[in-house]
């Protein structure tokens, strides 16, 4: 039986089996008893907290709904449900777990010959090599499909890398980065197995962001920097083999947004219940109790809608559209929630130790992450109205 929680209005959580709940409840134990007590300290210092790694490897995780190479072969709602239960506690290690298990796991998973899957796979689902993943550049963001500037080129048996990429999460320690590159011939993007002690490659840290403090973004500069074929994703043949890694990843996206809105309602509504102003508790007041349940309303909505979403990603039957209103939908609503959460929290809620700040700061990277508001937008604009508002 999971603890009574606050946060699941609707009882979304009885629809998964008893054998789901217990890994739901596993993470939840992880995340409450060994992460909680770590955050605030660690986000304010910009410091990954390396030490939870050899537990959190223990739940068994990573690539969970994969076939094969040592991944549990589960279904998608359960690893929503997951990126739902990591970030109800943090976003940053959410975020960490999910380029690492997501964008980076997920492109070998969908990109990768069969050797280059038994290479890293079983090892990354054990959290013993850890992944990242470089598509978006300085110059280019949203715009990269088309104006990717890093280049590869094939010489002899080896792809020369030169660029650089922004933003990449744990891009600072992990062992194995996917660079996505244009072929300077076919003009085509590429992705590429690069190994962190590749002599080219140089990742430096981001600092001072004022969101998801905890992960270490880093800029990254390709100098030459010298790939093997055999390095080279061997079925990544142009951006549409990056976009279907981009469609799983911005489903995990959008449950992600659902745990930050969840973490920070259950932290508001526990605060209120407690705080006493005028003599009551505020939580009796009518105004707060309107902020608590347009909280609660959002939070439903959010749930409901990414539970339909992935039992389409089960169904074999998601599209990018489907993925992308997701995330819009998700990420403007958590932003709603997180603000509310802060307001009625007074000047606690602009305070660390109370957890909502850092919901509401973490909210706006997952609003601008995995595509934008406007651009998931205008992927399902496209969609509905067959006109593409994209200019190349
Ligand atoms: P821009 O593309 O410069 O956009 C600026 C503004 O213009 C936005 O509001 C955008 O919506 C708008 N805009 C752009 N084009 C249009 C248009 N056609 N119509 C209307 N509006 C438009 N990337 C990785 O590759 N790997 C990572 O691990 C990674 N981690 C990240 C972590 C964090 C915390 C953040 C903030 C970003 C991360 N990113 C990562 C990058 C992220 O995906 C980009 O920030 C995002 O795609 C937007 O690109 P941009 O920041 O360059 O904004």
């Amino acid at each position: 039986q999971l603890p009574p929680i606050d946060g699941d209005f609707y009882n979304l959580d009885l629809k998964l089996s008893k054998e789901d709940r217990d890994i739901q409840l596993q993470v939840r134990n992880f995340m409450e008893d060994e992460v909680k007590p770590l955050v605030n300290d660690h986000w304010n210092r910009a410091k990954f907290p390396f030490q939870i790694i050899e537990k959190f490897a223990k739940l068994n995780i990573a690539g969970i709904a994969y076939e094969g190479y040592g991944c549990a072969n589960k279904s998608f709602l359960l690893e929503g449900i997951i990126a739902q239960e990591l970030a109800r506690v943090d976003v940053s290690i959410s975020t960490f777990f999910g380029v690492h298990s997501g964008l980076a796991m997920g492109s070998i998973y969908l990109c990768g010959s069969e050797e280059q899957k038994q290479e890293w796979l079983p090892a990354m689902q054990r959290l013993e090599k850890i992944g990242a993943f470089g598509l978006t550049e300085p110059n280019v963001g949203s715009a990269v499909a088309g104006g990717m500037e890093t280049t590869c080129k094939r010489i002899d048996g080896n792809w020369i890398l030169n660029g650089q990429k922004k933003w990449i999460g744990n891009a600072t320690f992990a062992d194995v980065i996917i660079i996505w590159a244009r072929d300077e011939d076919s003009n085509q993007v590429k992705g590429f197995l690069v190994r962190k002690e590749n002599p080219g490659f140089k990742a430096e840290k981001m600092e001072d962001k004022m969101a998801l403090r905890i992960v270490q973004n880093a800029i990254i500069t390709l100098t030459n920097c010298s790939v093997p074929e055999s390095d080279r994703l061997q079925n990544a043949n142009s951006f549409k083999d990056t976009a279907k890694v981009l469609q799983m990843t911005r489903a995990g996206v959008a449950w992600q947004a659902v745990g930050c809105a969840r973490g920070a309602y259950e932290a508001a509504l526990k605060y209120t219940k407690k705080r006493e102003q005028f003599g009551r508790p505020i939580a009796s007041f009518q105004l707060i109790q309107n902020h608590l349940v347009e909280m609660v309303s959002n939070l439903t909505a959010m749930q409901t809608l990414c539970f339909r979403l992935s039992e389409l990603q089960d169904q074999k039957l998601l599209t990018d559209e489907h993925a992308s209103l997701a995330k819009v939908f998700c990420s403007m609503r958590t932003r709603d929630v997180v603000g509310r959460a802060r307001e009625v929290m007074g000047g606690n809620g602009i305070l660390l130790e109370y957890d909502v700040a850092r919901f509401v700061a973490d909210a706006e990277a997952i609003y601008s992450y995995e595509g934008t508001k406007e651009i998931n937008s205008l992927i399902v604009g496209r969609a509905i109205t067959g006109y593409s508002a994209f200019v190349n």
